[in-house]
């Protein structure tokens, strides 16, 4: 006779019993029924249990690009996903790729609270690994055209900071992760997406082969840019409005060497600004000691006469940004203008982001936003925080979960998409202004003497990942209110305190 247990099929019931080897028989003693969460801890038993659930989910991403990636990451890491990511592009980190079919112009981003929140909640070691990385700046440095340098600190204690990054280097940095993660995401690069069906069939294009490929997903996240594939099939199977707008301003990417030894030839710790009203130059630091330059104009003036020669160029450099063209060299910057592209800015807005449970679309393809806020990574990042925690709420029923975050995400993505633009005006017109700095310095003031119950709009904005885009504009609406009070009643002091002088010294004559 032997102790031994048998397992009924549906492995929550054990029977304890023995085995009479003379008779032949098992002979039962008792039952005991398991809870789910002791049937999980057995190993064979588990994989069991998961296959038989409902969301053991195939999901294809398309879109290898930063929040591609990062949603890839996420998904991959909860139980019951199985994730592709398909990329259009060759894969970044090979020799063969030439920089132009990595697509990846040098365009440094400030990664700021949303982004790293949202790293963090994929993967703590995430954000840390990340931040080994950035040059953090923990203020603005506004070049005037004197040559005079005025530092504009973001936080009170002049230390909390937005974090600069490559963003070819960075999109490097999210690959990386994919492939030493514990769950592997298969990527596919080469892929590009050409068909979604409404029952998640889709067809892709192999750049390779030039042949047609047809895979078969339960789910299609969409990551795929500012011109989204999925968000035009989207369109197929529900009422999408979207609504897009180029805004009159082209970019232009230049350089700024580093010293001998890896020096910088600025502040490194600072996101430098030249605002020229109409037009202005942005500097942000690189690990190697360089700054990665971007030169903001509208399209006139890239297309105009004025700039439409070496010597009218360098003309035009030399007077409105006499130091920096020191830094960026005459010919490098006279390269950069014979061979760059200008780069359009686009903003776009969405009033729903999915189609059921099949189709999602996240980050720029659902919300292209000019890059005056900083924002469009961090917004895309937050894209995944978001999904992550309804997915949570809702148990991994994607319907709930992707219908909550259509409607609730509208709000904030709005908001955001539009302060983007506002902040253009602010950062290439109103830095130089008196009226500007003044009402800065008094919010900067209140935000001393109030603490957490008087916030600036740029703080809940940058820093605080917990306050929504939309709630952080309402917020500042109220604040601006009695910044405008302040500020009037300031300006009306100083003027009439300046008439009482002119009128004192016009009496005492
Ligand atoms: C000048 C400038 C400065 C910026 N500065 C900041 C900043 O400081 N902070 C910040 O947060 N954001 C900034 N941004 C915005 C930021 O770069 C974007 O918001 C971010 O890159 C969006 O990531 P994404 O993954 O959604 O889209 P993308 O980076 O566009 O990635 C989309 C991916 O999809 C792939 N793809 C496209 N079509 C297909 C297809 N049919 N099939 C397969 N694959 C496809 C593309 O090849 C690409 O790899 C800036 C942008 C610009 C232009």
């Amino acid at each position: 006779m032997a102790a031994s247990l048998w397992r009924k099929t549906d492995w929550r019931e054990i029977i304890i019993g023995t085995y009479d080897f003379s008779r032949n028989q098992k002979l039962q003693l008792s039952t005991v029924t398991l809870t789910i969460s002791q049937i999980l801890t057995t190993n064979e038993m588990s994989s069991s249990f998961e296959s038989a659930t409902p969301h053991n989910k195939s999901v294809a991403i398309i879109g290898a690009g930063l929040v591609g990636c990062l949603t890839a990451l996420s998904l991959s890491k909860r139980s019951g996903y199985s994730v592709t990511l398909f990329e259009l592009r060759p894969d970044p980190r090979l020799e063969s790729t030439s920089k132009s079919s990595k697509n990846l112009r040098s365009i440094n981003l400030a990664v700021s609270d949303r982004g790293l929140n949202a790293l963090r909640r994929v993967d703590p070691g995430l954000e840390s690994r990340i931040l080994e990385k950035v040059i953090p700046m923990t203020g603005r440095m506004i070049h005037k055209l004197s040559g005079e340098e005025e530092s504009q600190k973001y936080a009170l204690d002049g230390k909390k900071g937005i974090n600069s990054i490559d963003r070819g280097y960075l999109n490097e940095l999210l690959l990386e992760e994919l492939d030493i993660s514990e769950k592997k995401v298969e990527v596919k690069f080469g892929y590009k997406l050409e068909k979604v069906q409404e029952d998640g069939k889709i067809s892709f294009t192999n750049t390779n082969t030039k042949q047609q490929e047809q895979f078969q997903f339960d789910l299609v996240i969409g990551a795929d840019g500012s011109f989204s594939k999925v968000r035009s099939e989207l369109q197929k199977f529900i009422r999408l409005d979207y609504s897009q707008q180029y805004i009159d301003c082209a970019y232009l990417e230049l350089s700024i060497p580093a010293l001998d030894n890896n020096g910088f030839s600025l502040d490194k710790n600072h996101l430098h600004i030249w605002p020229r009203d109409d037009f202005m130059l942005i500097a942000l630091p690189n690990l190697d000691g360089s700054f990665t330059s971007t030169f903001f104009a509208p399209w006139g003036l890239f297309e105009s006469k004025e700039l439409s020669n070496d010597e009218g160029i360098l003309k035009f450099f030399r007077y409105n940004f006499p130091d920096a063209v020191e830094l960026i060299g005459e010919e490098s910057l006279l390269y950069a203008f014979a061979h760059h592209p200008r780069g359009k800015l686009l903003s776009l807005k969405c009033n729903q982001y999915n189609y059921k449970d099949k189709i999602l679309i996240i980050g720029d393809a659902a919300h292209s936003m000019v890059p005056f806020y900083g924002q469009g990574m961090n917004c895309g990042f937050e894209d995944v925080f978001v999904l992550t925690e309804l997915l949570d709420k809702h148990r991994d029923d994607l319907s709930l979960a992707f219908e909550e975050y259509s409607q609730t995400r509208v709000h904030d993505l709005s908001a955001i998409v539009d302060l983007a633009i506002s902040n253009y005006k602010e950062m290439s017109h109103k830095v130089n202004s008196k009226l500007f700095l003044l009402k800065t310095k008094i919010d900067f003031l209140l935000t001393k003497s109030l603490g957490d119950r008087w916030l600036p709009l740029y703080t809940m904005v940058s820093f605080r990942a917990d306050i929504g885009y939309a709630k952080a504009v309402q917020i500042s609406k109220r604040q601006d209110i009695i910044l405008n009070w302040i500020q009037a009643g300031i300006v009306g002091l100083v003027g009439g305190l300046g008439l009482w002088n002119v009128l004192g010294r016009w009496a005492r004559k």
